[in-house]
C-alpha cells in the first residue's frame, strides 16, 4: 500500500502561501510525487507547481510571488491520471464563474463514465484526473449560486473525495458522504484551515476544531465557516481503516481518534491474539514504530531498534532487475547486528502487500544473526485491491489473494507468520462499524461503475 494525497487549505492569513507550504511540509508522507500551491488576494489568483518534493519544489522566491489572504495546496502520490506535471494540483481553471482551482484526495468510482459522456458533447480534458471531471460538471451547471452549483455536482459523483476548492473570494471544503478520506478543520483566531491530518495545524500553531462531515461542505469566506449538509452521511460510512494502520501520521487526529493511540492498540491486540516465543520486539521503521510499542507493551518483550533506517534514499537510479533487487531494500533498511545476534526477534510491521520487500527483510534479519524471526502483523492480510485513492497493486500481484498464511510463511522464510485479525482490528476503534475494510475482503461499500466495474468475485466476505 502507498501514500495517497494531502489537502491543505487556508483563509484569513496574511501568510497564507508560507502557512500552505508549512502544512503541505508535514504532510508530506502523504504524497512525494508532486506537490502545489494556489494562492488568491481576493481578486487575482497565483499558482506554483512542480513534480518533487515541497522542499524542492517552493523556494523563498516561488512563496513571495504566492500574494493573498487564502491559499489551497496539495501533495500528489498518483493513484488515477498517471504522473506527469499536467497532473500535478491544484488544478485551476477558467469558467464562466471565474477561476476556480481544486485540491483533491480520493478516487471517483464513476469518473471515466462522466468523463466519456462529457467527451461525447465536446468537453476537452488537459489532464487524466478524476478532479477535473469535478470541474467540468462545475462549469457546465446552470445553478444560480457558486454553492448551489457545487452541490448539483457533487451529487453526481461517486467514490471518495476529501476537496479544497479556492474561488477568488473564498475557500469551500467539501467531504463525500462516505467519509472515505479524512479531512479536519482547525482555527488560529480569526484563520480557518482545513487539512487532511491535524498534524498541518500544528505546525502553524492552529487547533484543531472538529472534522468536516461525511456530506457536508464548509464555506469559508470569512467569520465563522457556513456549513452546508449536500448529502445525508451514508447510514454505514466507510472511513478508510488503513489511515490508523499506515497512511497518517501517528501525531495526527483523523476522524475524530488519535492515530498514536489507535496505532498502540493494534499492537497490543495483536501481541494478545499472537503472542511469540521471542527476547525482543523490533519494528520495521518508520511506519510500523507505534504497532510494535504496542506489541511490547502488550507482550512484556522489550521494544528495541532493530532495524535503522535512511531518510535520506529518495528515488535511486537502480532499477529492479532480478539481480539487483536487493538494493532497494539495502538502501533503504540497515540491521543492528548487536542487537539481533543470537536473539529470538518479534518483527512487527503494518501490512504486506506482495511479499516480495518482506522477505528480503527476513532475509536481512538472518543474516545478521538472528535466532529466530516471528514476524506479526498489524492488519488482517490484503486480498484485494483499493478503488478508493489508495495505490494498491492489483489483486494478483497481492500475494494474501492467491497464497494461504503457511504458504505466505514459507515464503517469506520466517518460524511463524500472524496477521491481526479483521475482528481484532475493529475493536481498536470507537465506532467500529463505519470503517471500510474491503481490501481485506472485497466487500466494496460503493461499486465502480462503466468499464472500471469492479471485477473481482466477493468471496471473502467481511
Ligand atoms: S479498500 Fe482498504 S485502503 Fe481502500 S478505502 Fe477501503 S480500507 Fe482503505
Amino acid at each position: 500500500m502507498k501514500e495517497e494525497c494531502a489537502v491543505f487549505g487556508i483563509h484569513g492569513s496574511n501568510q497564507a502561501a508560507l502557512m500552505t507550504y508549512l502544512g503541505l511540509y508535514s504532510l508530506q508522507h502523504r504524497g512525494q510525487e508532486s506537490s502545489g500551491i494556489i494562492s488568491s488576494d481576493g481578486g487575482r489568483m497565483y499558482e506554483h507547481k512542480a513534480m518533487g518534493l515541497v522542499s524542492k519544489v517552493f523556494s523563498k522566491e516561488t512563496l513571495d510571488g504566492l500574494t493573498g489572504h487564502m491559499a489551497i495546496g496539495h501533495n500528489r502520490y498518483s493513484t488515477t491520471g498517471m504522473s506527469h506535471a499536467v497532473n500535478t494540483q491544484p488544478f485551476l481553471v477558467n469558467c464562466k464563474i471565474g477561476k476556480i482551482a481544486v485540491a483533491h484526495n480520493g478516487n471517483l468510482v464513476n469518473a471515466v463514465e462522466l468523463r466519456h459522456e462529457m467527451e461525447e458533447k465536446g468537453s476537452i480534458f488537459r489532464s487524466t484526473m478524476d478532479s477535473e471531471v469535478l470541474l467540468h460538471l462545475i462549469a457546465r451547471s446552470k445553478a444560480g449560486t457558486i454553492e448551489e452549483m457545487m452541490v448539483e455536482s457533487l451529487l453526481q459523483v461517486r467514490g471518495a473525495y476529501s476537496l479544497v476548492f479556492l474561488l477568488k473570494d473564498r475557500i469551500i471544503a467539501g467531504r463525500d458522504p462516505d467519509g472515505f478520506r479524512p479531512l479536519s478543520l482547525g482555527r488560529d483566531g480569526d484563520t480557518w484551515i482545513v487539512a487532511s491530518e491535524s498534524c498541518a495545524f500544528d505546525i502553524i500553531g492552529a487547533e484543531y476544531v472538529r472534522e468536516v462531515e461525511p456530506g457536508e461542505i464548509l464555506v469559508i469566506d470569512g467569520g465563522e465557516p457556513r456549513s452546508i449538509r449536500f448529502a445525508e452521511p451514508a447510514k454505514r460510512l466507510s472511513r478508510c481503516i488503513f489511515e490508523f494502520i499506515y497512511f497518517s501520521r501517528p501525531d495526527s487526529r483523523v476522524f475524530g481518534e488519535n492515530v498514536d493511540k489507535v496505532r498502540r492498540k493494534l499492537g497490543c491486540k495483536l501481541a494478545d491474539e499472537a503472542p511469540a516465543p521471542a527476547d525482543i520486539v523490533i519494528s520495521v521503521p518508520d511506519s510500523s514504530n507505534t504497532i510494535a510499542l504496542g506489541f511490547s507493551e502488550g507482550s512484556g518483550l522489550r521494544y528495541e531498534f532493530g532495524l535503522i533506517r535512511n531518510h535520506y534514499v529518495g528515488r535511486t537510479f537502480i532499477r529492479p532487475r532480478q539481480d539487483e533487487r536487493d538494493w532497494d531494500v539495502r538502501i533503504k533498511f540497515n540491521p543492528v547486528r548487536g542487537v539481533l545476534e543470537d536473539r529470538s526477534i518479534v518483527v512487527v510491521d503494518d501490512s504486506i502487500v506482495r511479499g516480495s520487500t518482506m522477505r528480503k527483510i527476513v532475509s536481512m534479519i538472518r543474516d545478521a544473526g538472528a535466532a529466530q524471526v516471528h514476524l506479526r502483523i498489524g492488519s488482517p492480510s490484503i486480498t484485494h485491491s483499493c478503488y478508493y485513492g489508495i495505490d494498491t497493486p492489483t489483486r494478483g500481484e497481492l500475494i494474501a489473494s492467491s497464497h494461504s498464511v503457511e504458504e505466505i510463511r514459507q515464503y517469506l522464510g520466517v518460524d511463524s507468520l500472524h496477521y491481526l485479525s479483521r475482528e481484532g482490528l475493529l475493536s481498536c476503534v470507537d465506532d467500529p462499524e463505519n470503517y471500510c475494510t474491503a481490501c481485506f475482503c472485497g466487500d466494496y461499500p460503493v461499486e465502480r461503475k462503466g468499464r472500471d466495474r469492479v471485477p473481482e468475485a466477493k468471496e471473502n466476505k467481511c
